[in-house]
């Protein structure tokens, strides 16, 4: 019997390690640090050793430590001197920071469906989207899989576009042996707590190899001031923030990346070991990986698809049931994001800055308005996506094969052996809605 019935769990309680893993050796290096965090000044030895680490670790002559991602990508798009009047391509199916790091520098997200097999950028659907007024594509790295490189580079050498890198998802994972954070001309990486390079609070990361963009990018990190290695001035040249890192958390970064490689393979071993697992499970399609690329299953996106299972039930009512009865097995399946980034208020309301800014900017293209329809591929992923991963259901370690096997088994008692409770699991959903 299903657990959601009364049936035993296949999971117990504590069969899932949360994301990160701790070990002594963070431990001791968020010790280490402050024990030299005083006095204050700018940059901090542990932040100037992870950004350190990070331009080794991508093969960028630069690196910069930001206190998100979502700052580090702002600081990406305004390093490029990209702002009103232009235009910037972006995925719809991606998390929300991915296209407001357009609004922030004030230029106006234009957004481009995704592929039905990697879940990222669509190159075939990009150049529709080109005007005289685009000047980059933010590449993002969705679930730990690294987007199309090579084809969109070809579109970018072709248009002379700029290619910003969203490694968020993905620190670890590799597009033909290079490493994510350097697959771009730029790059933003998060340090979220969940993320596969973890500060267990918040952090970013900020590459390039140009220098100018280097510059640029410091001083949208502080204040449009220029700092580091000089007397400073207290004259600010931009606009500037304050989105400077917390050294603790960058101890904690540092300490981590150093097990980077090594916990990248086990999150890659993990998840495809878990997709073959699951290709005798009608009903949930796995994430497959492109040739040439690894990937590091932030998430472990799965379609669900009641169509294979022969069953002519709303997709809706079917996820939900697979949801919920996943979940009383011990197995926290989730949704992620409800509907692509331009159906979101912000974008249906187009308020901005206040009085329609940037959209209503004198730079820019007039009569912008975001359709969420026009993005079909991305709507039925939103339709069907569920995903583990994450920090509460980690493919990283100490998680292992055995908790994969754990899964596959939950998957199979689901939507196999008790399929006929699916079934009407199912109908009792679809009635309720
Ligand atoms: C997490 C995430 C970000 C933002 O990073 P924060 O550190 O949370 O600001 C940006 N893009 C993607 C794809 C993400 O998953």
């Amino acid at each position: 019997m299903l657990a959601i019935n009364g049936g035993t769990p296949v999971l117990d309680e504590n069969a899932i390690a949360p994301w990160p893993e701790v070990t002594d050796a963070d431990r001791e290096a968020v010790l280490r640090a402050l024990d030299r965090s005083t006095p204050w000044r700018w940059p901090m030895t542990d932040v100037q050793e992870l950004e350190a680490a990070w331009a080794e670790h991508t093969g960028s002559r630069f690196a910069v430590a930001a206190n998100s991602g979502t700052a580090a990508l702002h600081m990406a798009v305004a390093a490029t001197t990209i702002g009103p009047g232009d235009e910037v391509l972006v995925p719809a199916d991606t998390f929300l920071a991915s296209a407001t790091c357009v609004l922030q520098a004030n230029a106006v997200p234009v957004f481009v469906d995704v592929d039905p097999v990697t879940y990222t950028i669509d190159p075939s659907e990009i150049e529709r989207h080109i005007t005289p007024r685009t000047r980059a594509i933010i590449a993002v790295d969705l679930n730990g899989l690294p987007a199309d490189y090579d084809a969109l580079h070809a579109i970018a050498r072709k248009h002379n576009l700029i290619i910003v890198e969203d490694g968020a998802q993905a620190h670890g994972a590799t597009y033909r042996g290079r490493a994510v954070g350097s697959l771009g001309d730029l790059a933003g990486c998060s340090l979220n707590g969940s993320k596969c390079l973890s500060a267990l609070s918040e952090g970013g990361l900020f590459t390039t190899n140009n220098e100018e963009w280097h510059q640029n990018a410091l001083r949208v990190l502080m204040f449009g001031d220029e700092i580091r290695g000089k007397t400073r001035a207290y004259n600010a040249r931009i606009m500037g923030w304050n989105y400077r890192l917390h050294s603790l958390a960058a101890a904690f970064a540092r300490s981590q990346l150093e097990r980077l490689p090594a916990m990248s393979e086990v999150r890659s071993e993990n998840g495809n070991y878990l997709a073959k697992s699951l290709t005798d499970v009608p009903g949930v399609r796995p994430p497959t990986v492109p040739e040439g690329s690894t990937h590091v299953y932030f998430f472990f996106p799965l379609m669900v698809e009641p169509e294979a299972l022969g069953l002519d039930v709303p997709v809706d009512a079917f996820r939900c049931a697979v949801k919920a009865a996943m979940r009383a097995e011990g197995v926290p399946l989730d949704e992620w994001q409800r509907m692509p980034v331009p159906g979101q208020t912000l974008f249906q309301e187009m308020r901005g800055y206040g009085r329609g800014c940037p959209w209503t900017c004198g730079h820019a293209a007039q009569g912008t308005r975001y359709d969420p329809d026009a993005y079909p591929v991305t709507r039925d992923i939103c339709r069907r996506r569920l995903v583990l991963g994450s920090s509460t259901s980690s493919f990283g370690p100490p998680n292992g094969v055995d908790l994969m096997n754990g899964y596959a088994e939950a998957f199979h008692k689901v939507l196999v052996e008790h399929r006929a409770e699916l079934a009407e699991l199912t109908t009792r959903f679809a009635t309720a809605h």
